[in-house]
């Protein structure tokens, strides 16, 4: 049995990106209207010679009408199906109520969850990475899923969990 290791976060945040990124090739679908994606979709991907499945979260947020309920029930299923987490937020944006329903939920699954900010697209945006310290779930990766910058050293974590 492979490890589950899901992308959780709010809309836009870039979950499909990443989910792209990691697996090398276009198949979730990245849309710039918030919410897009339809379905829940799992891949099988392979991390320095560690195979997991990879779950792109993203397909609950269509469809539902209360986005506040249906976000934190989106974490929920996530972790209930997963053997670790990686939550991402957007750090041109920087921590949202929303966020911190999300981490709450997550965190009280006990399971290992990794903090990744995205949209960190060069050195000069590193400094906005720090707020995130303050979620408390330890060290924020700064990624850029558009460029890959940071995706390595994220999924050396998070492999490590499984
Ligand atoms: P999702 O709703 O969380 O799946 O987000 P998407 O992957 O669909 O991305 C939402 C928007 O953010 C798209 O316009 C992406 O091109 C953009 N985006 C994703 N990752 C990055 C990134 O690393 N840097 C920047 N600047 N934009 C990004
Ligand atoms: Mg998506």
């Amino acid at each position: 049995e492979v490890g589950v290791l899901a992308v959780v976060g709010r809309p836009n945040v870039g979950k499909s990106t990443l989910v792209n990124r990691i697996l090398g090739r276009r198949v979730a679908v990245v849309e710039d209207t918030p919410g897009v994606t339809r379905d829940r979709v799992s891949y099988d991907a392979e991390w320095a010679g560690t195979d997991f499945k990879l779950v792109d979260t993203g397909g609950w947020e269509a469809d539902v009408e209360g986005i506040e309920s249906a976000i934190a029930s989106q974490a929920q299923i996530a972790v209930q199906l997963s053997d670790a987490v990686i939550f991402l937020v957007d750090g041109q944006v920087g921590i949202t109520a929303t966020d911190e329903r999300m981490i709450k939920v997550l965190r009280e699954s006990g399971k290992p969850i990794i903090l990744a900010v995205n949209k960190i697209d060069d050195n000069t945006a590193e400094y906005l990475t720090a707020e995130f310290w303050k979620m408390g779930m330890g060290e924020p990766f700064p990624i850029s899923a558009m460029h890959g910058r940071g995706v390595g050293d994220l999924l050396d974590k998070a492999v490590d969990t499984l």
